[in-house]
């Protein structure tokens, strides 16, 4: 079985973890370097970025995450993670950092607090079938896709809420709250490839 990691700092660790699970991966919960050396995929789940960002420097995860990324470690990031993942972020607070990897500007809160929160489906072509149900939670929108990085699901409106580069994969909304697996078996395909 794949073995892969969920960040588990902050945020919706245990939807992750029960998500890969299901999908027969061995998962790891990771708080030190030497948890993440041995997994061979990561998950940044949702929560709070700058929460995340500030536990990850205190726990010295941040240069070992940014250096799994840099030697082609598969990370998935959802909400919170995929805020952690864009080289870009607008309007975040309080001095936060990012992991960095996506080739995208990511704004934080973009569709307003949580009483903005909402659902809607999601043609995602690289699934072909059935719809995405997505939930967004005080979620961030991706305002500028760079040219490594390539949409792979976008509102009515155009607006875009899911991206790959490579071995990242983001996603403005929650796949693991709501039973949805097949971002988690994309990301599990990238590990088992690499
Ligand atoms: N807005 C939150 C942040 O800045 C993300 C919310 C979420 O992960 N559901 O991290």
């Amino acid at each position: 079985a794949a073995r892969v990691g969920v960040l588990a700092l902050q945020g919706d660790v245990r939807e992750h973890a029960a998500a890969l699970s299901d999908l027969g991966a061995d998962v790891q919960l990771v708080r030190r370097p030497e948890e993440l050396a041995s997994v061979d995929g990561l998950v940044l789940p949702g929560g709070e970025s700058s929460v995340i960002d500030k536990l990850s420097r205190i726990f010295g995860m941040q240069q070992p995450i940014r250096d799994a990324i840099a030697s082609g470690m598969p990370v998935y990031g959802t909400c919170a993670g995929l805020i952690l993942l864009a080289d870009r972020i607008t309007d975040g607070i309080d001095g936060q950092q990012a992991f960095g990897g996506l080739d995208v500007t990511v704004r934080r809160n973009a569709f307003g607090g949580q009483v903005e929160s909402f659902e809607t489906d999601l043609d995602v072509p690289a699934f072909g079938g059935e719809p995405v149900h997505a939930v967004f939670i005080r979620a961030p929108l991706v305002e500028t896709v760079g040219q490594r990085a390539t949409p792979l699901a976008a509102l009515a409106d155009g607006r875009v809420v899911a991206v790959q580069q490579g071995a990242l994969i983001g996603t403005s909304f929650h796949p693991e709250v709501t039973g949805e697996r097949r971002f988690h078996q994309r990301f599990l395909d990238l590990v088992r490839a690499a």
